[in-house]
């Protein structure tokens, strides 16, 4: 059994609101990447593939993955406009060899290998999974104009999460189907946001819910470095 991970860095991170992407922004004086890829480093997952901007590719091969000796990303590749685009760029540099394929943000620097573990666990019983977690707030959907409409059972809205992990021609067949569908997509106003997505529009396969944990957030806004600021230094003193 293969499996690769796709690391996504290729976004530019405009709601934090800094210069540098969030992928790439300090936490304790390393890139917030480099936790990302060390996770998986650390993992079962044989293969890593990087995704990240032309201009940073350069920078991630000699500041990140040689310098922390990050054996397993095979290759470094260049990302596209959308996330989804990425993910499309990951899959297709993927050798066809592979079995499993976990795709993960890089901006989520606290996927646990338990998490990873447990993913790999469930994509092999269930075809396609994703991480996540219960909501703990009431989740209600609005109209157009902000007004409340429904709400749904909140023991059955989760958070979504990465990594999230399919069998590979399934998945990849599914981002082929949406990039022949993409001018159709954006007519309908349909915003692709995860690769769940991808494999509910273009498959049959039912998507299994993996629980992650609350810990496991996406660096997007100024709050949330302070927050994986606090994870971290918590996670010193339990390892201590
Ligand atoms: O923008 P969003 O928060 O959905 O980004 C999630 C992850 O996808 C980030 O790690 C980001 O770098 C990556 N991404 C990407 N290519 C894009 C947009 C986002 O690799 N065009």
């Amino acid at each position: 059994m293969k499996t690769t991970a796709i690391v996504l860095a290729a976004g530019q991170g405009k709601r934090m609101g800094s210069d540098v992407a969030k992928q790439f922004l300090l936490l304790d004086e390393k890139p917030v990447l480099y936790y990302s890829l060390k996770n998986f480093e650390e993992s079962s997952v044989d293969e890593i593939i990087l995704v990240t901007g032309e201009d940073m590719r350069e920078y991630c091969k000699e500041h990140i993955v040689e310098k922390y000796h990050f054996k397993k990303v095979k290759k470094i590749v260049t990302g596209g406009k959308e996330r989804y685009h990425s993910v499309a760029c990951g899959l297709f540099a993927t050798d066809t060899d592979c079995d499993y394929v976990f795709i993960h943000d890089g901006a989520r620097p606290f996927a646990t290998s338990s998490i990873i573990e447990r993913g790999m666990e469930a994509v092999q019983k269930y075809k396609a999974c994703v991480i996540g977690m219960p909501v703990k707030d009431t989740i209600k959907i609005s109209d157009a104009d902000g007004f409340g409409v429904s709400t749904p059972k909140r023991s059955q809205v989760w958070m979504i999460q990465t990594p999230q992990i399919f069998e590979f021609q399934l998945i990849k067949d599914a981002y082929e189907k949406l990039l022949q569908n993409e001018e159709q997509l954006i007519k309908d106003g349909i915003a692709v946001t995860d690769d769940a997505m991808v494999a509910e529009l273009f498959t049959d396969q039912k998507v299994k819910f993996v629980e992650g944990s609350y810990q496991n957030i996406k660096l997007t806004t100024p709050e949330d470095l302070e927050i994986a600021q606090l994870f971290l230094r918590q996670e010193k003193v339990s390892t201590k």
